[in-house]
């Protein structure tokens, strides 16, 4: 056991990150299932759909899941109420400031992971009293950082400062990259875009299609002004690059995103106007895999991987 496992009674140090559109209660309930912390993505849901997902979630797996959502979310107060009702045991908080809800939940017995990007933010969601912080690099798909931390610099120096248990995510998609995260001192790891195109995955089989034959270069970091997010280049981010070239401000850029963008790429399909979400990662996804194929190829892979790391001889 280490303390990832532990703390959320897990049997791998991993959870599949919870991710708008595709991370349901299928995708969740399989990820709990085959020995790694299922999450439900709540950003996209209403809450009759959440508690929905959740209701179906329990009913599909007696192993533990937890449930993502990020605190800018409109009806945050409802969304909270259903978690309690509900008695959800874990919640990973994203994109604000974990001393407004931490100490309720905690009251409640919830662990709390919350989302982090920076050592600052790592420092305020320790001091708030979060069980563990995930620690996402400048690799990740959707929501990003500012500060443009890669996993490999960001992973150690959040441990080097804070003292409760770190989770690494952003590029992490093989057991190779898991092993390279806990060298740097993560404890378990998150990961996303491996699962966003597993088969239980709620995207659109175009979308999973798009990404499993994406290279390396075809996602870019954009949209700064409003919330840095990284995503495929398609016709929708030619649109973008457009206004940047002839100068833009927040209020065109806002205009061109409208509403329901990711909901239109992701969930439906529609690969010229949605967002296409997803990882730097999405380079090496080559096919739509099961979550148990997925899990159990992620933990051969470490186990091989670290047998086979060349050690140091001191004496050559
Ligand atoms: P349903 O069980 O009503 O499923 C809706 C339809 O989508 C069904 O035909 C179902 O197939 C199919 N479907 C959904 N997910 C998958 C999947 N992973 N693999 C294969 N087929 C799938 O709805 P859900 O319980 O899935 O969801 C309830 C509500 O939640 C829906 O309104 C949906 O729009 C929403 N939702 C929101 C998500 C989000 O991130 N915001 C993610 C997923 C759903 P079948 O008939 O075979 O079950
Ligand atoms: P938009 O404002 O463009 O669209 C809102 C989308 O969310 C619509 O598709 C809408 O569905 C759906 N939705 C679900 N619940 C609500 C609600 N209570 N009020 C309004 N809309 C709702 O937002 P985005 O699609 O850009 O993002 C949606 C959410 O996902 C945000 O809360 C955001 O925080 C989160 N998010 C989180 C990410 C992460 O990495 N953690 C990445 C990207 C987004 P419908 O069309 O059916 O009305």
């Amino acid at each position: 056991m280490n303390k990832i496992t532990k703390l959320l009674g897990i049997k791998y140090p991993i959870i599949q990150a919870g991710m708008v559109w595709c991370s349901g209660w299928r995708l969740a309930s399989a990820a709990s299932n085959n020995g790694v912390l299922g999450v439900l993505g709540a950003g996209s849901m209403y809450p009759d759909v959440l508690r929905e997902h959740i209701q179906k979630c329990k009913k599909a797996t007696r192993h533990p899941f937890a449930v993502n959502i990020p605190l800018f979310y409109p009806q945050i107060d409802e969304l909270f109420e259903i978690l309690f009702q509900e008695k959800v045991k874990i919640v990973i908080t994203s994109g604000g400031n974990p001393s407004l809800y931490t100490q309720n939940m905690k009251n409640l017995g919830i662990k709390v992971l919350h989302v982090i990007a920076n050592t600052k933010f790592a420092k305020k969601a320790e001091d708030a009293g979060v069980d563990a912080v995930i620690a996402e690099g400048f690799e990740a798909g959707g929501h990003n950082g500012r500060d443009e931390m890669t996993t490999m610099c960001l992973v150690p120096t959040i441990v080097q400062n804070i003292n409760i248990p770190v989770v690494a995510a952003g590029g992490i998609a093989t057991g190779q990259s898991m092993l390279a995260a806990m060298s740097l001192g993560a404890d378990g790891v998150q990961i996303g875009s491996r699962f966003a195109i597993s088969r239980e995955s709620s995207a659109h089989e175009l979308f999973k299609s798009y990404v499993v034959n994406s290279k390396d270069g075809d996602t870019v970091l954009t949209l700064k002004e409003l919330a840095p997010v990284r995503m495929l280049k398609n016709d929708f981010y030619k649109q973008i690059l457009a206004l940047y070239q002839k100068g833009t401000n927040k209020e065109e850029l806002t205009n061109l995103l409208g509403r329901g963008r990711i909901k239109k790429g992701i969930f439906e399909g529609d690969l010229q106007e949605g967002n296409l979400e997803i990882g730097q990662v999405s380079a090496i996804i080559n096919s739509v895999e099961s979550v148990k194929d997925i899990i159990q190829n992620i933990v051969a892979d470490y186990q091989l991987t670290k047998s086979n790391l060349y050690s140091i001889n001191d004496k050559v």
